[in-house]
């Protein structure tokens, strides 16, 4: 079970959505660097770990320097995302660069910050060495194909169009020493939103089987071995957070099995975190605007899925709460419905909530939970949509605009007629 929190009064959010006016997520600075101290207080027993911060789950400079100020890193996965680590102050190997379908300028601006560069396919060890020269460290990608099933979101690795077979990661590790790179480190990628410690540490265990294979067939030693992102949170209240320190011990356990006994004793542990760092200590907040009754009831809010899209495209499920109404009875079943010309435009469907009042003026405040992690980063502009704005709840409890909300003059801006 997971109790769902929102850390403004209803008195305040009124404020708020009066300053700032609605909708706009918010951010939760405080909860944000507890979370991540407990993960960096789990991971304690590898030393050098280091979480590079999925800046896709929230690609805000204000947010990376929090971050960056409780020793996380960033992970880019394009040029945008490189210029965001490195205005946040985040550079050299505290970046890793993740890409892939990678253009030369990527990775020469990769180059140029130190960042550690992790190769996506085995053609682009040339495409590198031609385009921006091969660095002393890099890393490759492993795609385990049929040794692993992958879950729901991401999909089957046999099916996934990232990184080197088995094969191609051991033959690739060779040709790199040949061609003089230094230092190495291994990566996959293969959950997204999984709650099971059991198969994060089975990734570990995998993993670690593979760099001692390496080890075997190439005389290489990786210096770290990169687990990626995935780690789920508890979008339902009946969901349970994964437990930091549980999988930690279960990573390190498998280490000193596998590891340990291989001589690879030193290899340091990295991960690429997004979603379990900020996703459930943000939240999307919008006003309900229309009420409207016709074969189901909607409430019709100012936000739409051009602002929050996961509900539309992946069915996923957001908690609400109604600001102020926090005790009050669920009597209603509603569909929460933004105004996109898409019928998936809905953040509910068919949700038991208190009975709400829709005004543009004074209409209750709907609380959408756990969007802090590829919620606004998902924003797009289709129907003409402005995106919103971002708001840091400061952990000193003062409000900071970090995100202006989006103007049609923005939305014109690359149109030449
Ligand atoms: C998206 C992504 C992540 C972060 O995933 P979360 O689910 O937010 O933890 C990490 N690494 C790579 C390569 C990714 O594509």
């Amino acid at each position: 079970m997971t109790e769902k929190t929102f850390p403004l009064s209803h008195g305040a959010l009124k404020a708020a959505a009066a300053d700032f006016s609605t909708p706009f997520y918010l951010y939760d600075e405080r909860a944000i660097r507890e979370n991540a101290r407990r993960i960096n207080d789990a991971f304690s027993v590898f030393p050098g770990y280091i979480n590079h911060f999925a800046v896709k789950a929230m690609p805000n400079p204000a947010m990376l320097r929090i971050l960056r100020e409780e020793g996380f890193g960033a992970d880019c996965s394009s040029l945008p995302e490189l210029l965001l680590a490195e205005m946040s102050g985040i550079d050299g190997e505290a970046i890793m660069f993740t890409s892939n379908d990678t253009p030369s300028a990527e990775y020469r601006k990769a180059r140029e910050l130190g960042a550690v560069i992790n190769l996506d396919d085995f053609t682009h060890i040339e495409f590198l060495e031609k385009t921006a020269g091969l660095p002393e460290i890099l890393s490759i990608r492993y795609n385990p194909g049929p040794l692993k099933l992958g879950n729901t979101i991401i999909g089957n690795p046999v099916e996934a169009k990232y990184g080197f077979t088995r094969e191609q990661t051991l033959e690739g590790f060779a040709l790199l020493k040949k061609r003089g790179v230094k230092r190495f480190a291994l990566h996959t990628m293969v959950a997204s939103n999984e709650l099971k410690t059991s198969y994060h540490i089975e990734t570990g265990i995998f993993l670690f089987e593979l760099a001692v294979e390496i080890r075997q067939k190439t005389g290489i030693s990786v210096e770290f071995v990169n687990l990626g992102g995935g780690v789920g949170i508890p979008y339902r209240t009946e969901d349970t957070a994964v437990d930091y320190r549980e999988l930690a011990a279960g990573l390190k356990e498998a280490f000193d099995d596998i590891m340990v006994p291989a001589g690879l004793g030193k290899t340091g542990i990295h991960t690429e975190w997004g979603r379990a760092v900020t996703g459930p200590y943000g939240w999307l907040v919008t006003r309900a605007i229309h009420r409207k009754e016709i074969y189901r009831k909607y409430i019709c809010v100012d936000a739409s899925m051009a602002d929050l899209m996961r509900p539309a495209i992946y069915g996923a499920y957001h908690h609400i709460t109604v600001s102020g109404k926090e005790a009050s009875p669920l009597t209603e079943i509603y569909d929460v419905a933004g105004s996109l010309c898409e019928n998936f435009d809905k953040f509910a469907v068919q949700r038991p909530l208190p009975a709400i009042e829709a005004d543009e003026e004074s209409g209750d405040l709907l609380i959408v939970h756990d969007a802090g992690a590829h919620g606004r980063a998902m924003g797009f502009n289709y129907n003409g949509k402005l995106r919103c704005a971002e708001v840091l709840l400061r952990a000193d409890g003062a409000l900071a605009l970090i995100r202006r909300r989006e103007t049609t003059e923005d939305l014109f801006a690359t149109l030449r007629f």
